[in-house]
């Protein structure tokens, strides 16, 4: 059982809970997320179930969910959530487009990689400072340098920037420059970064891990919901399977898998699950038609010379087919891009 405390909560509310519960012979695990706090309750539920827990001070909500993932569960919320990053949705009825370049490498690649994505109609600014790379010798990202470029682009484009996050230590700074962190797929499983994320306050795109299962994805999830933190984005990459034509496999079925198993928007990302710039624009339709709330999607100005990941970046000569793409295809299932949304309003 899990127990969500009201945001009004005081700390006697909690050491009442918890005094509750150990008399009852359980254990109480609180966890103090920035906005609320969230206790998991282990032990007899049918002795819980008695305390009336629900009528203490403090308590928003008492949660038995079946699953083992409570908070991020569909099951005791039936309504799918919007997130929103700096006014822009991420959830049902939308479909939002996230694009930028892989990498930040300069200020006037990531200028220009910004207005490609812009035009493409995306309302969100995707591009790494700190890269994840396999390779020890590979470009890693300008680190801090990178985030002010960020920053400045978002100044001068109006888009909120997505961004990625690699060690828990770092979170506190790339959160003072980001609108969202992103945890990538090599990390999907660090659980101290996934609680560092989830206390930062700042809303989390969290990619699926490239070997893990839905259910591996969703507890993933709820480390950082643990930490009082429900802003979170799931995003499909794609997994490893034998393979090789592509990166990775994109997992469509991934997508209405997991909208089902839990309350959570969910994306995909079509640059790196096939790796291939002539698989970006197939990949979006079949993201959109399966039902995605949004794409994440690397753009370049110059591929052949990006740090990362070039092969899959589209070019000028894309953007006409991704803006047709996510002007036609959400309105096909009823929903509107994200992009429309923010200029009709
Ligand atoms: C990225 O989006 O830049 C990235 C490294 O993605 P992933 O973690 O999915 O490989
Ligand atoms: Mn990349």
């Amino acid at each position: 059982m899990v127990i969500v405390m009201s945001p009004g909560a005081t700390p006697s509310d909690v050491e009442a809970i918890v005094e509750v519960i150990g008399t009852a012979g359980g254990e109480a695990f609180v966890s103090r997320g920035v906005s609320r706090t969230i206790i998991g309750l282990v032990g007899d539920v049918a002795r819980f179930e008695a305390l009336d827990l629900r009528a203490m001070a403090g308590v928003a909500d008492v949660m038995r969910v079946s699953t083992p993932y409570k908070l991020v569960s569909r099951e005791n919320h039936p309504e799918r959530s919007t997130v929103r990053v700096g006014g822009v949705p991420i959830g049902p009825g939308t479909v939002t487009l996230i694009a930028g370049p892989c990498a930040v490498e300069t200020p006037e690649q990531t200028l220009q990689a910004a207005e490609m994505a812009k035009a493409a109609g995306a309302t969100l600014l995707r591009g790494g400072a700190y890269k994840p790379r396999t390779s020890p010798y590979a470009f890693q990202g300008l680190g801090e340098a990178g985030l002010r470029i960020l920053a400045d682009v978002r100044e001068e484009t109006g888009l909120p920037v997505v961004t990625e996050v690699v060690d828990a230590h770092d979170v506190e700074l790339v959160a003072s420059y980001a609108d969202m962190l992103q945890v990538g797929t090599r990390n999907a499983q660090n659980f101290a970064l996934l609680q560092a994320v989830g206390a930062s306050g700042r809303p989390v795109m969290l990619k699926r891990g490239m070997n893990a299962t839905i259910e591996e994805w969703l507890m993933a999830a709820e480390y950082i919901a643990q930490r009082g933190n429900l802003d979170v984005v799931l995003c499909e990459r794609g997994i490893r399977t034998f393979e090789t034509a592509t990166r990775n496999t994109l997992d469509v079925s991934a997508v209405p898998v997991a909208q089902r198993l839990s309350h959570l928007p969910v994306i995909v990302d079509p640059s790196h699950s096939g790796g291939r710039r002539d698989l970006v624009l197939p990949l979006t339709r079949a993201a959109v038609a399966v039902g995605a709330d949004g794409v994440i999607i690397d753009v370049h100005p110059h591929p052949e010379q990006a740090l990362c990941d070039g092969p899959q970046a589209l070019v000028d000569g894309d953007l006409a087919e991704l803006a047709d793409v996510m002007r036609r295809f959400p309105a096909l299932l009823g929903k509107t891009a994200a992009g429309e949304l923010l200029t009709s309003a």
